[in-house]
């Protein structure tokens, strides 16, 4: 059984070569795994056994090669698994294959791999959004049953939405980092990318709780589908506001859908939108800079800085640039006072409600190939990043399409309240 479905999905991953959502499947390998989990006794009993998992390349797989879709790291070949990975391993799942992304989680388009740009299975001719461009697409085009994906600031959220399945970001510390090449570690987080809300919910409970190997990781209950008929949902004036008039019809509509759950609809006002993208990437460029100085050429691959994309050179040039002494309290200690403000503020609207409905992505996925300055690309992210910045959760769930292009409804919680925002999903994807 196991053999057989590995083997259409095989298949088909080659039928649709060209939406490049893969970029490393080894059909040998993955076949032999499969024939030997069909006999392994123990994992039959197992919530994920059988399971079909598609791994975006910046997370470590045993034997694969995880190049995060950069030359830098072409001939990396993981020497371990991430803890992510022995969970779904030792939950009876299969990795399929490697998923294409943005050249280190840099990006939100999905363009800037180095193996060349994913389509959206969707509709071809756009973006499929990133960085997990491939997870999403992977997903979307059924050649897998489920994936991983990470977000730093919206890459598991935004390909979601623009590809039209469901993405969750957990709270920051609830799932292991342990295995993930870093792009900005006070933001990352690993989480799921499904075809439904139920399955979201079980892939998080098997990959999340306390790992000794990352010091961020906390010990939470397991997430339970509860009852959301009597929830306060929250809607962000601001965030609708900044969301063009064809994804606000699409939110709005998908507000009403909370209300005939019988949900209590509140308006509420956040005041620092402004913020976001500012604090977002003066954050990011000094994590990201901190991070790559391992990429020096003498332990893994090339010097990072002689082979990668315009886009991570940016982030290098400029995280270099304001970690430096003279200019660090200009930027970067301006930038963590401004996420204390962004936090407090988030806290404050959380408090009287159970989770915020709202857009994920302010616009419709570009055409590929259309020419994007950076400040238009980091546009996309302005709806995405205070839930990183804030340290809270969120998921997108589908919402209907603006003539065939889908449209992901983002819901958020307060830090640890992962289990309202899974539990809104299932009801809202119910309800629809
Ligand atoms: N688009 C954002 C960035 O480029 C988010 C990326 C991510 O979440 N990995 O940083």
């Amino acid at each position: 059984m196991i053999v057989e479905r590995v083997q259409e999905y095989l298949e088909k991953i080659e039928k649709m070569k060209d939406i490049n959502a893969y970029i490393e499947v080894n059909k040998e390998r993955v076949l032999k795994e499969a024939e030997e989990l069909e006999k392994n006794e123990k994992l039959k009993d197992k919530p994920l056994y059988g399971k079909i998992i598609a791994v975006k390349a910046n997370i470590n797989v045993k034997g694969y090669t995880i190049s995060c879709a950069s030359k830098t790291l072409e001939n990396y070949i993981a020497p371990y698994d991430a803890t992510v990975i022995k969970k779904l391993k030792a939950n009876g799942a299969l990795i399929i294959g490697m998923t294409n992304m943005d050249e280190f989680a840099c990006g939100s388009s999905g363009e800037t791999s180095y193996y060349g740009p994913t389509k959206n299975p969707k509709a071809e001719d756009r973006i499929p959004g990133g960085s997990s461009s491939g997870s999403a697409a992977a997903v979307a085009a059924d050649l897998c049953d489920m994936a991983l994906g990470s977000d730093t600031g919206g890459s598991i959220r935004n390909p979601a939405s623009h590809c039209g399945v469901v993405g969750f970001k957990p709270s920051y510390g609830v799932v292991s980092r342990q295995g993930l090449c870093d792009l900005a570690m006070s933001f990352d987080q690993i989480g799921p990318i499904t075809k439904n809300a139920e399955d979201a919910l079980l892939l998080t409970n098997i990959i999340k709780g306390k790992d000794p190997s990352d010091s961020t990781t906390v010990e939470t209950p397991k997430f339970e589908k509860e009852d959301i008929s009597n929830y306060k949902v929250g809607v962000v004036k601001e965030f609708m506001e900044v969301a063009d008039d064809k994804i606000r019809d699409k939110i709005e509509k998908g507000i009403e859908v909370f209300g005939d759950l019988g949900c209590e609809i509140v308006e509420l006002s956040y005041k620092y939108v402004d913020l976001a993208l500012p604090t977002y990437y003066l954050i990011n460029y000094v994590e990201f800079f901190s991070a790559t100085r391992k990429y020096d050429g003498r332990r893994y691959g090339y010097r990072i800085e002689e082979v990668c994309g315009e886009e991570v050179l940016r982030r290098i040039l400029i995280g270099k640039h304001i970690s430096e002494k003279e200019y660090s309290g200009k930027y970067y200690k301006r930038a963590l006072q401004a996420r204390n403000v962004m936090r407090k503020e988030m806290m404050r609207i959380l408090k009287d409600v159970d989770v915020i409905v709202g857009p994920t992505v302010p616009k419709l996925p570009h055409k590929l190939g259309e020419k994007l300055s950076p400040m238009e690309m980091y546009a996309y992210d302005v709806l995405t990043v205070p839930t990183n910045i804030c340290g809270i959760c969120a998921g997108v769930v589908p919402c209907g399409d603006v003539n065939g292009i889908p449209v992901g409804l983002q819901i958020q919680a307060k830090p640890f309240e992962d289990q309202k925002v899974l539990s809104a999903m299932i009801a809202f994807e119910k309800a629809l």
